[in-house]
């Protein structure tokens, strides 16, 4: 099957009356905020379950950047309702793995068009007040990344397909039929990008499988809406079940089922442990049929190292975007730096000048759109990072070299926050929080290699991380030292802001499974391979 020509989606240009209608993003937020909360239903075999009037509980998404403001109810599932689900995608594959390869494509393709224009506003709105994102934060998420997975999932999918045994003897012929898994996916999707949620579900189910999702609370307004956008470019009924719930039931509830075949999974190291931990209990029970793939993308503390040879402004203001884009919010975020001595004043002064600029701001106010900084997530992430933050004020170790402020009167907001430490084995530089706190080390210029190694020894994760300097001695150093530290290596640019095709995602150690998000690899853990040799 012939694709149509596949590119990156082209990033939206956000200076003030460019390219971007910002009316129309307007328009769309205020249908998201002015008309109540939205109530969003479980869609289990496409049909729509609301919780009202009935037993089940609902939860409520609110705007993080204005705690009064509730943007949904969500209908929480029950245990019967996860086994509808589970029933519901093991019905619709007897047809979705007949549907020619075209067909399933042609969805995907459809509905990215549709993210890209119809619905673009929709979508970026929906992004932006659930899930704390600023314009541009949601832009390069929701539209571009979302749609690049829908894209090059499909050219990825057609390679693979075309990849068959090179060898044949006179009188045979040898090929490869690539099957989807036998059984369903179970998708668990983070709050912080909606593209890796479409994704997680989206890769699995191009590949001719069928899954039951259990999107997270917090970025179920976005969620929901790329359900529906899927649905209107022809999903069928099934293939793909939204049911948001409590964690724990629905993944005990999935877990047991013996055609479980796959796990997709984007969250916290200690959450993919315990669903690994259960997956392989199951296993030994001989609960199920396959053995199930696990392919899961968790956390990071990933760091910049700089060189005494770094170009300063760069490698400062590198820094400050890395770790305070999105609040800290991103796997790849970067969580620690070390810099040398001799530069380490005026990188600090350049940087605390820069973040004095960067007010956070409510994101979802039209004042807001393009502001730099906007709130976390959730109260539980907002008390772990202001502890950490309290910490820093007494510890010894610790000092606050900017922010420290933070204020949850409106919205969960927190001041982007860097602390310097002078233990180079602080807890501080292995822990993640998942916010806007940085940890610097400054180190003596000549123990560039001494930082190196101790960075490649400390970090149980291996997710991102880059190194700034002009000398390549430096540069080839650290690409050997760090070889394992980082599945996704930088040079001269910041931890974060990998793209589809081009920057391949993910990191192996504590950070996952290293299966690569837009990359084809993905796309072979979702197929069970059968060799066919005919004899004529
Ligand atoms: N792919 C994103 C980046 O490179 C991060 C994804 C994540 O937070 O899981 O910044």
């Amino acid at each position: 099957t012939p694709i149509p020509p596949i590119k990156n989606e082209a990033v939206k240009n956000f200076s003030k009356n460019d390219q971007l209608d910002w009316d129309l993003l307007k328009a769309s937020l205020i249908k998201f905020t002015d008309n109540g909360a939205l109530d969003i239903p479980l869609v289990i075999n496409g049909e729509r379950i609301y919780g009202k009037g009935t037993s089940r509980e609902i939860n409520a998404q609110t705007n993080p950047a204005k705690l009064s403001q509730e943007l949904a109810t969500v209908t929480q599932a029950t245990e019967s309702d996860i086994q509808a689900a589970i029933a519901a995608a093991k019905e619709a594959k007897i047809n979705w793995v007949k549907t020619p390869f075209a067909d399933r494509a042609a969805i995907f393709l459809k509905a990215a068009d549709l993210i890209t224009n119809k619905y673009r506003y929709d979508v970026l709105a929906a992004t932006m007040l659930g899930q704390g994102k600023n314009v541009y934060q949601a832009e390069i998420d929701s539209i571009t990344e979302l749609s690049d997975f829908f894209r090059f999932n499909v050219k990825y999918a057609k390679e693979l397909y075309e990849v068959q045994p090179t060898e044949s003897t006179t009188g045979v012929w040898n090929r490869a039929e690539y099957r989807p898994l036998e059984g369903f996916v179970y998708a668990v999707t983070p709050f912080n990008f909606t593209a890796i949620a479409a994704n997680l579900i989206g890769a699995p189910a191009l590949m001719g499988n069928t899954v039951v999702w259990k999107p997270s609370k917090y970025a179920a307004l976005s969620n929901y809406l790329i359900y529906t956008i899927l649905e209107e470019a022809g999903l069928p009924k099934g293939v793909i079940n939204f049911v948001p719930g409590e964690p724990n039931m629905v993944t005990d509830t999935v877990l047991k089922d013996y055609e479980f075949a796959a796990l997709h999974f984007t969250g916290s190291t200690k959450v993919f442990k315990g669903l690994y931990k259960k997956i392989s209990d199951n296993i030994v029970l001989d609960t199920y049929r396959d053995f199930p793939r696990v392919v899961g993308e968790t956390g990071g503390k990933n760091f910049h190292v700089i060189h005494p040879s770094a170009p300063l402004l760069h490698s400062a203001l590198s820094t400050l975007r890395g770790a305070f884009e999105y609040q800290g919010q991103k796997c790849s975020a970067t969580s620690i730096a070390f810099v040398p001595r001799s530069i380490w004043d005026d990188f600090k002064t350049i940087i605390s000048e820069s973040l004095a600029t960067i007010q956070p701001t409510n994101t979802s106010s039209v004042d807001g759109l393009s502001g730099f900084s906007g709130p976390v997530i959730h109260e539980a992430s907002f008390n772990k990072i202001t502890a950490a933050i309290e910490q820093a004020k007494v510890d010894p170790e610790l000092t606050i070299v900017t922010g420290g402020k933070y204020d949850k009167s409106l919205g969960l907001f927190i001041e982007p926050t860097i602390v310097e430490t002078s233990n180079p084995d602080h807890e501080f530089l292995k822990t993640e929080f998942f916010g806007p706190l940085l940890t610097v080390s400054v180190y003596d210029d000549v123990d560039f290699e001494k930082v190196l190694e101790k960075v490649n020894v400390n970090s149980q994760y291996g997710l991102t991380g880059s190194i700034f300097a002009k000398d390549r001695d430096a540069i080839r150093l650290a690409e050997e030292k760090l070889r394992y530290a980082a599945g996704n290596f930088y040079i001269n640019d910041k931890s974060t802001g990998a793209v589809v095709a081009q920057q391949w995602f993910g990191g192996a150690r504590a950070s996952g499974t290293n299966d690569k998000a837009g990359s084809g690899n993905l796309l072979s853990r979702f197929v069970s391979v059968r060799n066919i040799k005919e004899n004529f």
